[in-house]
């Protein structure tokens, strides 16, 4: 099965095909940044990360831009509120959302522009629409004159003639429907000198120039909320076509995540956040992949429920496959090994020692059967729910052997192992989780049951272990209870003492 992505456009899923062979360019609309970051505005940021990730996995050279909107009315009205200049407003919260992405461990953009650095790009693409015929000069503004413009309305399926008959307050521009492109600017506002005279850029229009400026006309992906559709979206539609007429369509597939909601209500910037929603705070409680392996459990396009216990499920799902991977390079590490690399070329080793029930090729057969169904699901619109749900019934199945009376480690199911977390592990790497990486530190959050790390638990095992060879039983014991108190079962078996955290 080829990949296919659900295009908002034609709205239905269509064969991935990129403009350039084996290339594809991204742009994906960024914060304005007035706040702090909340988890709404994290979900496209971990969705296009992913979708990023698998377009590399499945062999893809992806270019990805990411903007940010450093002038917009919000920056204005909160430096104003503030006393401030609109700079020390954007340089904090740049600032903290570089933070946050860099603690979220997403920061890999072939570009990231600020609108203010694009003032020249912005101007000369407003003069090019503008003698297209499609932009005009009012009072000091210049509007995007809409019906002008065939398609407009072909993104969001707004119709024209019902958006003519909504009031608006504007009377300068000639429709009510016509947006600003630049606005004039008031005393004591930033701005920056024009053909029109001193103003700022309307908020769509530094999209259509950044992304012609670093990714060139008619991008593979355009991706954002789907708050963004209507207006911004089917805006930059309209903007860059009407640029270059010529060019055909600004963007072949247009990809729009759903909203994080709380309850009823719908989680917005504007209307204020609760400190419980704000990134920078959820990150000093849960590790990047709790939040990560939280979202990607939903697919991205369904709207997704944001609560203390659904992060809880996601930690004790993060839990589930730290515990597996841990106790398969336990078993796998017991017989002399030679260093083995995960990949498919390994499983040849695993085929050779063929007899159809071992745990070796069973295990061989559940490796086969997750890489072909967990493409299928990411090839069917990025389906990393049910991606999800794959990995778990394949942990679930090697568990089961692990886990059965018979089972007896032998070098190929030592491979057999090592090549099951290799798996896991490169999988979890399209959703950007690196558990390989963070595992030993992998923190519970605020859940007080587990505040040892693996290196102190495996000095209490060892101590254990110390005690019973001195046969001081009652002190093995305690020392049991006491990883039991942390949430810490041990199991001792035949190879030795394996451990996991309570799920
Ligand atoms: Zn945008």
């Amino acid at each position: 099965m080829s990949l296919k992505v659900y295009n908002t456009l034609s709205r239905k899923k269509e064969e991935f095909i990129p403009v350039i062979d084996k290339k594809v360019r991204m742009y994906v609309c960024g914060p304005t940044v007035y706040n702090y970051i909340s988890i709404g505005n994290a979900r496209p940021v971990i969705v296009f990360n992913m979708v990023r990730n698998y377009l590399e996995h499945t062999g893809y050279n992806v270019e990805f831009v990411q903007n940010i909107t450093d002038i917009e009315d919000k920056i204005i009205n909160k430096a104003n509120e503030e006393g401030v200049d609109f700079n020390d407003i954007t340089s904090k919260y740049i600032q903290a959302f570089l933070e946050d992405l860099e603690n979220l461990e997403i920061g890999r953009f072939s570009a990231m522009p600020k609108a203010t650095e694009m003032i020249k790009d912005i101007i000369e693409i407003i003069q090019r629409i503008i003698d297209n015929g499609h932009g005009y000069v009012a009072g000091g503004d210049v509007y995007f004159d809409v019906l002008k413009f065939n398609n407009y309305g072909k993104l969001s399926g707004q119709k024209k003639e019902e958006m003519m008959a909504q009031e608006s307050g504007q009377f300068s521009k000639k429709n009510n429907i016509d947006f600003t492109l630049w606005k004039s600017a008031k005393p004591g506002e930033p701005s920056w000198d024009s053909p029109w005279g001193q103003g700022r850029p309307g908020w769509h229009i530094e999209c259509s120039a950044m992304s012609m400026k670093y990714l060139d006309f008619k991008l593979d992906i355009h991706g954002g909320g789907i708050d963004l559709v209507f207006p911004h979206h089917e805006n930059e539609i309209a903007q860059s076509e009407a640029a270059f007429p010529d060019k055909g369509d600004f963007v072949k597939y247009w990809m729009h995540n759903g909203m994080i909601e709380v309850k009823d209500e719908k989680m917005s910037k504007s209307k204020g956040l609760k400190s419980d929603w704000i990134l920078k705070n959820l990150l000093k409680k849960h590790s990047p992949d709790v939040i990560k392996i939280y979202m990607l459990s939903t697919h991205y396009r369904s709207p997704l429920e944001f609560s203390a216990e659904k992060l809880e499920e996601a930690r004790k799902a993060l839990e589930k496959i730290s515990n597996f991977l841990r106790n398969a390079e336990f078993l796998s590490s017991i017989e002399n090994l030679k260093p083995v690399s995960s990949g498919i070329n390994e499983l040849t080793d695993i085929k050779s020692d063929f007899e159809p029930d071992s745990p070796s090729v069973k295990i061989y057969e559940y490796v086969k059967y997750f890489k072909e169904e967990f493409k299928n699901a990411m090839d069917d619109d990025f389906n990393s729910a049910k991606a999800t749900g794959i990995l778990f019934d394949f942990i679930g199945n090697v568990n089961s052997i692990i886990q059965s009376p018979e089972f007896k480690i032998t070098e190929t199911v030592a491979r057999s192992l090592k090549i099951s977390s290799g798996i896991v592990l490169s999988h979890l790497k399209i959703f950007g989780i690196n558990l390989d990486k963070s595992r030993q530190s992998l923190k519970a959050g605020n859940d007080k049951r587990i505040s040892l790390d693996d290196a102190e638990i495996l000095e209490l095992i060892e101590q254990r272990l110390y005690a019973r060879k001195q046969r001081d039983f009652k002190k093995a014991d305690r020392i049991r209870d006491r990883l039991k108190s942390f949430g810490v079962i041990l199991e001792d078996r035949k190879e030795g003492t394996i451990w996991k955290r309570e799920e």
